[in-house]
């Protein structure tokens, strides 16, 4: 589907954007170079998209810069108001940009309906109204002084997302950066920048003053390694895989610039014996196949007791083979394709790897047979028995729907199991033991565990991991004190201390 078909379907009377936002206006690449994005399903082109180089890095930076004072001084609830508006204006326009994300990242429609976008809009919401209510503090200190604290923002920030979810992720990181008073340079993923520069132009419409948000699709090598570098850019945001994220860290040194990674993931999603088996087979899946397996927070490694393991897999087996595979834009379709083919090889030499290895394919592997997907990215729900939980495919992220099977035989040897990757994103476990449930929150390595439940997001509730999963927290309270740095006021209201050099 090309743009204008695309245009059409989505009932747009302006055409979809497909230039970089800068100061308010879409403009080309000072390079006239455009990158084309494809739509997974088929491969084929949607657009050609403006591809950012430095010198429009450089003038997003200088409009924000231009930006940042009017911004940040503005009353907090304007600003708010500007965010608040900016939702309703994303619900008003649900099924287009649902339509549009899952044209461009393959996310079946009805996930980008009903998921992404209302929680794309849920999350705006939160921090507009996160505004007004995020506060410093006054601390008791000596006699004679007051000391209170400023949280002020920080300036011109990067963020660069990625692919996986493009249009939630420019939400979890513009709401809180705008609601503190920053302004902004975003750059999606090359893959997929359409659904962040229809909320750039929502929120002109919203009323966002110029160059407060600006949206640069471009390499990664190129556009988002500058926005890491960049001199007069105070903090940068990232979602992405954990080699880039140590780039972005080693670029951020120059000018010590704040850095905030949110990166992969190994998830450990625990069945006990005493698990509520349908409640554990159904999570499960909803923890792997979502999203086909691309999200970092998937629960990609499958751990279940030894005493319930066959049980389980009798019943989680042909729940993976029923998924349904079609077009994203197909209503009843229930997994859709990945995102790219590059990334499709990628998942499918892991279970090359996992054949190598001596793991047993349980389910999957391979392409669909259906010739009408032949075209696209697309692999069946794959469930793999590893050998051994040090094998690569229960260490490595896979990013795709492939759930690495493990089993163990006490709860002292799944803590263990859990806890042996370089990862600490999120974790699940299914129990039906009180404490046993809070023994593992407390020590599992991750920023985020699930109990009878996976995969729960909410805008209200941190988000991040530790290790190699990154550090820093979106959401709540927590990501507006990533994005204000505190600054501390001492007034001296009646105090007598004598200046040491009195005379
Ligand atoms: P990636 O880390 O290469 O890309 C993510 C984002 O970073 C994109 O916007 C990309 O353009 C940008 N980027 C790439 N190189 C950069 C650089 N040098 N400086 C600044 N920005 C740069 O991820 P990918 O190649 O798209 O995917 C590879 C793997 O990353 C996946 O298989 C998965 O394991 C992981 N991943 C994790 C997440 C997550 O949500 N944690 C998301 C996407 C990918």
């Amino acid at each position: 589907m090309h743009l204008a078909d695309l245009q059409a379907a989505v009932g747009l009377r302006t055409p979809i954007r497909h230039q970089l936002f800068i100061d308010g206006q879409f403009v080309d690449a000072a390079s006239g170079q455009t990158l084309p994005t494809l739509n997974p399903h088929d491969n084929s082109v949607i657009a050609q998209v403006a591809m950012a180089g430095r010198d429009d890095v450089d003038r997003a930076v200088a409009a924000a810069q231009r930006a940042f004072p009017a911004w940040s001084r503005r009353a907090a609830a304007d600003r708010g108001r500007i965010l608040l508006r900016l939702a309703e204006l994303i619900e008003m326009h649900a099924d287009e940009l649902a339509t549009l994300e899952s044209l461009d990242t393959g996310h079946p429609l009805r996930d980008s309906r009903h998921l992404d976008v209302p929680r794309t809009a849920a999350c705006f919401r939160y921090f507009g109204g996160m505004a007004d209510k995020f506060q410093g503090e006054t601390i008791p200190v000596e006699a004679g002084f007051l000391n209170y604290t400023l949280r002020e923002p920080l300036g011109v920030v990067g963020q660069v997302v990625p692919w996986n979810f493009p249009l939630m992720f420019t939400a979890w990181k513009m709401a809180p950066a705008l609601a503190a008073g920053n302004c902004v340079v975003l750059k999606p993923a090359e893959i997929t920048p359409l659904s962040a520069l229809r909320i750039a132009e929502l929120m002109a419409e919203a009323g966002m003053p110029d160059g407060v948000v600006n949206v640069l699709p471009g390499l990664g090598g190129v556009a988002g390694q500058y926005i890491a570098e960049h001199p007069a850019i105070a903090k940068v945001a990232f979602t992405g895989s954990t080699a880039i994220g140590r780039r972005i860290v080693q670029a951020s040194a120059g000018n010590l610039k704040k850095v905030q990674l949110e990166l992969g993931g190994k998830g450990a999603n625990i069945v006990f014996e005493d698990a509520d088996l349908d409640a554990a087979v159904n999570g499960s899946a909803w923890a792997i196949f979502h999203n086909q397996g691309q999200a970092c927070i998937a629960g990609s490694r499958l751990m279940l007791h030894e005493r319930i393991a066959d049980a389980f897999l009798d019943r989680f087996i042909p729940l993976a083979r029923s998924v349904r595979l079609g077009n994203p834009l197909d209503a009843s379709t229930e997994m859709g394709p990945l995102t790219s083919a590059q990334h499709r090889d990628r998942v499918l030499g892991y279970v090359e790897e996992a054949r190598a290895q001596g793991g047993e394919v349980l389910s999957g592997g391979r392409p669909p047979v259906d010739a009408a997907l032949s075209a696209g990215c697309y692999i069946e729900p794959t469930i793999v028995h590893a050998r051994s939980e040090r094998d690569r495919i229960a260490q490595e992220e896979v990013f795709g729907p492939f759930v690495t099977v493990l089993t163990f035989r006490d709860d002292d040897q799944a803590l263990a199991m859990a806890n042996a990757t370089e990862y600490g994103l999120g974790s699940g476990l299914w129990t039906a033991r009180l404490q046993r449930a809070h023994r593992f929150a407390r020590e599992l390595h991750a920023g985020m565990v699930w109990i009878n439940s996976y995969k729960r997001v909410n805008p209200g509730s941190p988000f991040g991991g530790t290790g190699a999963s990154g550090y820093g927290r979106e959401m709540g309270f927590e990501a507006m004190r990533e994005y204000t740095q505190v600054k501390s006021v001492w007034v001296n209201v009646d105090a007598q201390v004598p200046p040491w050099y009195a005379r």
